[in-house]
C-alpha cells in the first residue's frame, strides 16, 4: 500500500468517526475530481494577489516597529499609517483609511456616503437594492440619522431581467443633483448575479460619460482578492468594505475599510473622527499584528473560501436544488446561495455549518430578529471572530426562497467538511432523501 492510499484510509475513516458517512463521502470525491482545473485558477489568482500584498508592504517599508500599536489620541501611530499607504498601494488609489474604529462593513460604507453627500445632493444605485442594512442608512426604511434625515435623496434602476445594466433607466436616472453613485459588487442577500471588476468599470465609464464629476463607489464587500484586480483599477472613487471578511484573513477581530481619491477620503475620516482631527487621531490599540497577517494571508483565505463555494455550488446542484451562482459559473465572491425552497431546509444547511466548526459546535443555531434586517434570519458560525464571515458561516432570511447564503472557510479542508457536513444533515432531516446511486 501506498503512503497516499494508507492516509487516504485513514482520512476517510476520521470523516466517519465525525459523522460523515460513506455515500456523502464518496458523492463528495466524486464532485471534486471535476474541479481540479477551476481550483487550480483559483490558486493562481490567490499567488497573484499574495504577490500584490508583498509588495506593496514591501512598497511601503513595513517593518516591526509598524506592528506596535498607539493609545490615547493614537498621534503619530506609525503602523496605523503605514498600513493605510499598504492599502493605497494595493488598490491602486490616492489614499486609505483602514481603522479599528470602523465598527464593521455597514459602518464602513455609511461612512463613506454621509461624509461625501451633503444636503440637496442625491444617491443613486444604478444595480437595484442595496444590502439589507443599507436601506436604513440610507432611508429608504425610515430609520433614525438615515441620508433621508438630513435631507439627501435616493433613487434606484433596478438590473434588467437578464441582470444586464438598464443604460436607459440609468441616464434618466442621473441629474443634476446626482452626487455619488453606489455599486454593490456582490449579490448579498439576493439572487442576482455578482457583478465581476470588469462590469463594474463598464457602468463606471458609462456614468462618467454622463457626468465626469459623479462620485463612484463600490460595496466591495466580500469581493476583495477572487479576481487579479479591484474597482479602483478601474475608475472606482471610493472603495468601501470589512476586515472581519475577505481582507482581514481571518485574524483582524473588528475593522473596515475606505480607499480611494484622498478628498473622499480625507472626508470619511473627518466624519468618523471630528472635523479638524480627520486621520491624525485614532488609537490603534493592540489591532495593528491582526490587521497586517490577516491581510498577507487574504489572498489564500478566499481562495479557500473560493473553492468552498464552488464545491458546494457543484454538490447541490447535482442534487437538484437552484444555486446562484452555478455550478459551471465564473465567480466574483465568496458567496453561494443554495435554495432550498422550505424553511427546513435552510435550517438543516445551517445546522450541519454549524456542526463542523471548531468553536461552538455543539450548539444550535435558530432563527432570531436580528437588528437591520426585515425578516428573521437564521446564521451559523462557529467562529474565533464573532459574526466573521471570511470564517465557514451560512445564513439566510427566513423567507422564499429560503436561500441559505454560504460563505467562507479559512482553510480549504474545513469548508470541505463543513459542506460534506450540512448535506449530512440534509439527509438526517429529511430534506434529501436519498442521494441517487447513479451520483455516485
Ligand atoms: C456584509 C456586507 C455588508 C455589511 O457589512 P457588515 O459588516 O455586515 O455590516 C454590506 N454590503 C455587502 C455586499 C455585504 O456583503
Amino acid at each position: 500500500m501506498t503512503e497516499n492510499a494508507f492516509s487516504q484510509e485513514r482520512l476517510y475513516d476520521l470523516y466517519a468517526s465525525m459523522g460523515i458517512s460513506t455515500k456523502v463521502y464518496r458523492y463528495g470525491e466524486r464532485v471534486l475530481s471535476s474541479l481540479r482545473e477551476r481550483f487550480e485558477s483559483i490558486d493562481r489568482v490567490a499567488e497573484y494577489n499574495q504577490m500584490k500584498v508583498i509588495g506593496a508592504m514591501q512598497d511601503c517599508r513595513v517593518s516591526e516597529a509598524c506592528l506596535l500599536g498607539t493609545t490615547g489620541y493614537g498621534y503619530n501611530d506609525l503602523g496605523r499609517d503605514t498600513l493605510e499607504r499598504v492599502y493605497a498601494s494595493l488598490f491602486h488609489a490616492q489614499a486609505g483609511l483602514v481603522r479599528p474604529q470602523i465598527t464593521c462593513g455597514t459602518h464602513a460604507l455609511a461612512l463613506a456616503l454621509m461624509s461625501n453627500l451633503r444636503p440637496g445632493d442625491e444617491l443613486l444605485s444604478p444595480v437595484g437594492k442595496p444590502y439589507d442594512t443599507l436601506e436604513e442608512v440610507i432611508g429608504i426604511r425610515p430609520s433614525r440619522g438615515s441620508l433621508k434625515e438630513y435631507g439627501i435623496t435616493y433613487r434606484q434602476v433596478d438590473l434588467l431581467a437578464d441582470g444586464g445594466f438598464d443604460y436607459e433607466g440609468i441616464r434618466a436616472a442621473v441629474s443634476e443633483r446626482t452626487r455619488l453613485v453606489t455599486i454593490q459588487r456582490s449579490k448579498g442577500y439576493q439572487t442576482r448575479p455578482t457583478l465581476s471588476v470588469e462590469r463594474i468599470g463598464e457602468l463606471i465609464s458609462f456614468l462618467k460619460g454622463i457626468r465626469p464629476d459623479i462620485l463612484c463607489m463600490v460595496d466591495n464587500c466580500y469581493g476583495e482578492f477572487t479576481q487579479i484586480t479591484e474597482p479602483t483599477d478601474v475608475g472606482a472613487d471610493l472603495c468601501v468594505g470589512s476586515l472581519i471578511k475577505n481582507p482581514g484573513g481571518g485574524l483582524a477581530p473588528i475593522g473596515g475599510y475606505i480607499v480611494g481619491k484622498q478628498e473622499c477620503v480625507e472626508n470619511a475620516a473627518c466624519r468618523l473622527t471630528s472635523p479638524g482631527l480627520g486621520r491624525e487621531v485614532g488609537a490603534t490599540l493592540h489591532a495593528l499584528p491582526s490587521f497586517y497577517q490577516g491581510l498577507f494571508l487574504a489572498p489564500t483565505v478566499t481562495a479557500a473560501a473560493m473553492k468552498g463555494a464552488i464545491f458546494a455550488a457543484n454538490l447541490y446542484e447535482g442534487l437538484g436544488f437552484p444555486v446562484v451562482p452555478g455550478g459551471a459559473e465564473e465567480r466574483f465572491d465568496i458567496i453561494q446561495a443554495v435554495e432550498f425552497g422550505t424553511p427546513q431546509g435552510l435550517i438543516a444547511f445551517c445546522e450541519g455549518i454549524q456542526a463542523a466548526a471548531p468553536v461552538d459546535s455543539f450548539v444550535t443555531p435558530e432563527p432570531w430578529d436580528m437588528p437591520g434586517y426585515d425578516s428573521q434570519v437564521i446564521m451559523a458560525a462557529g467562529a474565533f471572530v464573532s459574526g466573521a464571515s471570511i470564517e465557514l458561516s451560512a445564513d439566510g432570511p427566513l423567507k422564499p426562497p429560503y436561500a441559505a447564503y454560504f460563505q467562507g472557510g479559512l482553510t480549504w479542508p474545513h469548508a470541505k467538511f463543513g459542506i460534506l457536513k450540512s448535506l449530512q444533515r440534509c439527509l438526517e432531516r429529511g430534506v434529501i432523501s436519498d442521494i441517487p446511486a447513479g451520483l455516485l
